[in-house]
């Protein structure tokens, strides 16, 4: 052998000890397929088709997985749902005497937004392959890994461009109908949401649901951020269990268990003064993640820090997603009854409404009790040449302490909940949205003679700027008490129902994000003919009253 083959092949060999080492302790002990992300080596994304190929690997695997379908998007693609359990449910029908209960993952509701869809496949198939601890014998898990395929199909480098890879490209933000999903909680406008109202949040009812995006905002040192389902008008004691329960619990186990740290999200109220607070976003049941938490459910807002590397977001995702499930595990009993205690409260709320029972229909920003530590960079703000403020963020680390995190909506204007809606128009799309929601609408069937409150337009204001395809309306008027008759099929809406929170949102004149907001009233509101201020045609009952009358079942 000669000197110089000795050393091509001691070069070679090399090499190829060099690769197999340089392979991360998780890859080399894998089981099971491989995502697009970790194959490429965080320089790429999954695609549609290759999600598809990726769950008919996990299903060849393991017995484990089932599929179902949770809509079909506007150009046609299949959203699939991985439904996973030991024995995996055949529908939610075989949990009816179970005490499994049912969480629920959506990643890819922003296109470009990809860590989640990653990390979703991820602990499908880890779960599958036992690489995971154990939470079958608990939990049914339900996961949405694409819910915007036809954003995610639209892949190009030029998408998010200050986000920190994947360097070949990723996803848009909106769906086929150029909406952005994560404003369509109320209208229920595509066919992504209204997939996952009815095909999820009806059919399963799952205890907790979890939206993965990415942020681009502040900067800070913490590569993932979560929040809760905001809204005021949720229930009270689901919302105080995940200030003080679940945001110290997570906050925990991802530093000392996943060696993750986490920063509840939001931004910095002013950068010029990082230590003045913490803001997320607003309470609006647009969001998906207030939306769920108005139904009475375990909610979870999970943005990550886009200006960390690909590999470092999903695993960081990939990790929050565990904990939430560590933590889902251990705690199922009092996440069930917490739910189940709330739709009890909600129910009994509308059925015999007190003095204190409102909903807010004002509100402001309040800080939780717990402050928040913020690893962030010194920051400056200069002014360009043309006066507009400019922020530049050095290396520098900061820590930014004692910061107050304004998560607590506090209502400064409630009205009182009524016992009901009386709905006097006979309108079909009305009728199928609160349906579409799963609230429960019923029809007089004998005219009724009421005292109730109506609501007298003095000012309807459409929004300058078009919003989702919407000029949204926006409400000024009066209440005035009186006696009316209101004849045989005039809708009922009780709030005496699981939903009664959301139903009240929905039909309140005054809501800040309900029914007349996104214009489904603006015919009935509008001054027509003659000039003459309108009344609201959904008035509230406050009085008790026995009213004759069917369930509209369609
Ligand atoms: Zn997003």
């Amino acid at each position: 052998m000669s000197q110089a083959h000795l050393v091509s092949r001691t070069g070679t060999l090399g090499m190829a000890v060099a690769l197999v080492l340089s392979l991360p302790p998780s890859l080399m002990a894998q089981r099971g397929p491989l995502t697009v992300a970790e194959a490429s080596g965080f320089t790429a994304t999954s695609r549609h088709a290759d999600i598809l190929t990726f769950v008919r690997e996990l299903q060849r695997e393991s017995p484990l997985i089932r599929i179902e379908t949770l809509g079909t998007s506007t150009e046609g693609r299949q959203i699939p749902l991985l439904v996973i359990g030991d024995p995996v449910p055949t529908s939610p029908a075989d949990l009816k005497y179970d005490d499994r209960a049912v969480v629920y993952f959506q990643a890819n509701i922003h296109a470009g937004e990809v860590e989640g869809k990653e990390a979703a496949q991820m602990l499908a198939r880890d779960i599958l392959h036992g690489a995971t601890a154990a939470y079958l014998d608990r939990l049914v898990i339900l996961i949405a890994p694409i819910f915007n395929p036809d954003g995610n199909e639209k892949i190009s480098r030029q998408n998010r461009r200050n986000q920190h890879g994947p360097e070949q490209g990723v996803g848009i933000r909106y769906n086929g109908q150029n909406l952005d999903l994560n404003r369509d909680g109320v209208k229920l406008e595509t066919p992504e949401v209204r997939g996952l109202v009815q095909n999820v949040l009806l059919r399963w009812d799952p205890v907790f649901f979890l939206d993965s995006h990415t942020h681009n905002g502040s900067y800070h040192q913490e590569p993932v951020t979560w929040t809760w389902g905001l809204n005021p008008n949720g229930d009270s004691a689901i919302l105080a269990y995940m200030e003080s329960t679940l945001l110290p619990a997570v906050t925990k186990r991802m530093r000392e268990v996943y060696n993750t740290l986490t920063l509840p999200h939001g931004d910095f109220m002013d950068v010029r003064q990082p230590e003045r607070g913490w803001v997320p976003l607003g309470p609006q049941p647009r969001y998906l993640s207030n939306y769920v938490g108005l139904r009475n459910r375990f909610s979870v807002l999970n943005e990550q820090y886009p200006y960390v590397d690909f590999e470092t977001r999903v695993r960081g995702c990939y990790n929050l997603f565990l904990t939430f499930l560590d933590h889902l595990h251990e705690n199922r009993d009092q996440i069930v009854r917490l739910v189940r205690e709330a739709d009890r409260r909600t129910i009994a709320r509308g059925a015999d409404p007190q003095e204190h029972d409102g909903i807010a229909v004002e509100y402001e920003r309040q800080p939780i009790d717990q402050r928040l530590t913020i690893l962030g960079y010194e920051m400056q703000v200069t002014q360009t040449e043309g006066g507009r403020p400019r922020l530049q963020v050095s290396e520098q680390q900061k820590t930014y302490s004692n910061v107050p995190y304004f998560a607590r909506y506090t209502p400064t204007r409630t009205v009182p909940l009524p016992r009901g809606y009386l709905i006097t128009v006979r309108d079909e799309a009305v009728i199928e949205k609160l349906r579409q929601h799963g609230i429960a609408v019923d029809r007089l069937t004998e005219p009724a003679t009421l005292t109730v409150e109506s609501f007298r337009v003095t000012e309807i204001a459409g929004a300058r700027r078009s919003n989702q395809g919407h000029y949204t309306s926006s409400v000024k008027g009066e209440y005035s008490t009186e006696e009316r008759e209101f004849p045989v099929g005039t809708l009922y809406v009780s709030t005496a129902q699981a939903l009664g929170s959301l139903a009240a949102l929905l039909l309140e004149p005054e809501s800040y994000d309900g029914l007349v907001v996104w214009n489904f009233f603006d015919r009935y509101l509008a001054p027509q003919w003659g000039g003459a201020a309108q009344t609201y045609p959904v008035h509230r009952l406050l009085e008790r009253a026995s009213l004759v009358k069917e369930t509209i079942q369609r």
